[in-house]
């Protein structure tokens, strides 16, 4: 059965990558009837912020990946938070001691300082404890057996570190990748069982998936490097048969393609690297932070989807608008790129001007209104239908709706100086009053776009004008704008009596 999980840790916001992570599993789990899992990775309890777990469950839920087992709703192999699942770990670092391939290490932090200088001293690049190193420190495999065990007894601090091999190469193979083959020179012995007798992120990660019967591990390639030593303890857990299948997924980078897209960018950028807000404290200063949040700038799930879906994946056509459920069904790994991606800002605004339109006036309807009543102003829904209506194809997000489409509700008290400047004469303004009086009363019920244009035409006319020479002077001194939708439409919306109230106030 195909398993997979997004296993993030909550030591802040989760970034827009962990939610294209998160994303790509589910697609997969969905297109192959499997079962997605959500883990949460705390073991490094200096690392942990409050409130990120729940920033991560709110954050899947607002882009819609449904979750069918996690800390929230529970499942088969709960409990689903590494915290609560310490007791779990221990007896794998035993059993791994015991078959030779861990071993104890007590080392003191001031020995470990001293050999990463002595390293550094030597020139020597990545400073490592390793199948060399360890020769020289204090561990059960250069310690005799009773000096180990007098430790032991005697409560001294341990870790438990993994022996990686001397000279071995380690391979796997990588779905997006294809064969990756790493010399066991590059991996160190890093500590699977810390001091605290809680485990580290890479014993208790191939212990869970183990566990968890996970099928594939599809994450970031920031993860990658890590991938030959989970592969070198699946082989030494004799769990090799069992192994999940990798897929590394491309890196996300910044829209100038200079590097990583980290979780400061979006400050640095101007642009938001997370779904949602996120309220934090400065490491440093202790001062509040907020760091943006599509859903708060108005951006639709369904955008941030169908953009995320594009980064690293292409369905190999020309089609860009996908729903979730049409990504389900297009979805292969196959199909998902090993060069990185480039973060591109102009692209998401797109995908949301597409989805705000593909919203019924109905659906739409409601933005408006919120926005209305925080500025106490009432409207029937009806008319709040019309306007997102004839507004829609001229904004990008919801609360554009209010900011580009107050003059339904407002009559201008500025007029476009442009236009009126060079619009705007004696001539225009009677016949802008003719229009006026010749406007039906509201009550009248036929008073459409079609008519009020037809009664333009006939009342400019009648003054010796051409329609052209009065439009835009129209529109103005309804509006107090140069620009907007269909003219004749805005003024059936309006209704003829707010708009010959507003042409005679125009022309005073
Ligand atoms: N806890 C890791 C993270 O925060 C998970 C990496 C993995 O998927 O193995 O990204």
């Amino acid at each position: 059965p195909v398993r997979v999980r997004f296993a993030p840790s909550p030591t802040g916001p989760l970034h827009i990558g962990g939610v294209r992570t998160a994303l790509y599993n589910y697609l997969l789990a969905r297109k192959l009837g499997g079962t997605m899992i959500l883990r949460i990775e705390d073991t490094d309890q200096n690392r942990f912020v409050p409130g990120a777990e729940d920033y991560i469950r709110e954050s899947l839920e607002w882009v819609g990946i449904e979750l069918d087992e996690s800390p929230w709703k529970g499942g088969p192999h709960a409990p689903y938070r590494q915290s609560e699942r310490k007791p779990m770990y221990r007896a794998y670092a035993d059993q791994l001691i015991r078959d030779g391939y861990a071993y104890y290490a007590f080392d003191t932090p001031e020995e470990l300082d001293v050999m990463r200088e002595r390293l550094q001293a030597a020139k020597v690049p990545n400073p490592q404890y390793n199948s060399i190193t360890r020769a020289q420190m204090r561990n059960s495999l250069t310690l005799p057996e009773d000096e180990t065990q007098a430790l032991l007894d005697a409560g001294a601090p341990y870790v438990i570190r993994l022996k990686v091999p001397r000279k071995e190469e380690i391979r796997f193979q990588d779905m997006i990748r294809g064969w990756v083959v790493v010399h066991s020179s590059a991996v160190d012995d890093k500590v699977l069982m810390k001091s605290d007798g809680m485990p580290t992120y890479h014993l208790a990660n191939i212990v869970d998936d183990h566990l968890m019967d996970i099928s594939h591990v599809i994450r970031g390639e920031e993860w990658l490097p890590s991938a030959p030593l989970h592969v070198l303890l699946y082989r030494y857990l004799g769990w090799e048969k069992t192994m999940p299948q990798f897929a590394h997924l491309p890196l996300l980078l910044k829209p100038d393609g200079t590097g990583k897209l980290s979780k400061r960018d979006g400050d640095r950028l101007g642009f938001p690297v997370f779904a949602l807000e996120w309220r934090g404290t400065d490491a440093e200063t202790g001062e509040p932070t907020v760091s943006r949040g599509y859903r708060e700038e108005g951006y639709l799930p369904e955008a941030l989807v169908n953009f995320l879906a594009f980064l690293g994946w292409n369905p190999g056509t020309a089609q860009e608008i996908f729903s979730m459920q049409e990504l389900v069904e297009a979805f292969t790994i196959e199909r998902v790129s090993k060069s990185p991606a480039k973060f591109d800002q102009a692209k998401i605004k797109w995908f949301n001007e597409h989805y705000l339109r593909a919203k019924s006036n109905v659906e739409l309807a409601p933005y408006l209104l919120t926005a209305l009543a925080e500025h106490g102003i009432t409207c029937s829904p009806e008319k709040a239908e019309q306007v997102v209506g004839v507004m829609k194809e001229r904004v990008s997000f919801p609360q554009d709706f209010w900011q580009e489409a107050k003059y339904f509700f407002e009559a201008p008290t500025e007029y476009d100086q442009a236009v009126v400047s060079k619009k705007w004469n004696p001539q225009v303004s009677a016949a802008l009053v003719a229009y006026a009086e010749a406007l039906p009363a509201d009550s009248e019920p036929s008073a459409n776009a079609e008519v009020l244009k037809s009664i333009f035409n006939d009342t400019t006319a009648a003054q010796g004008l051409k329609p052209g020479q009065v439009l835009q002077a129209l529109r103005v001194a309804v509006t107090g704008a140069g620009a907007g939708p269909d003219l004749f439409e805005t003024l059936a919306i309006l209704g003829t009596g707010e708009v010959s109230g507003r042409l005679r106030a125009a022309s005073e």
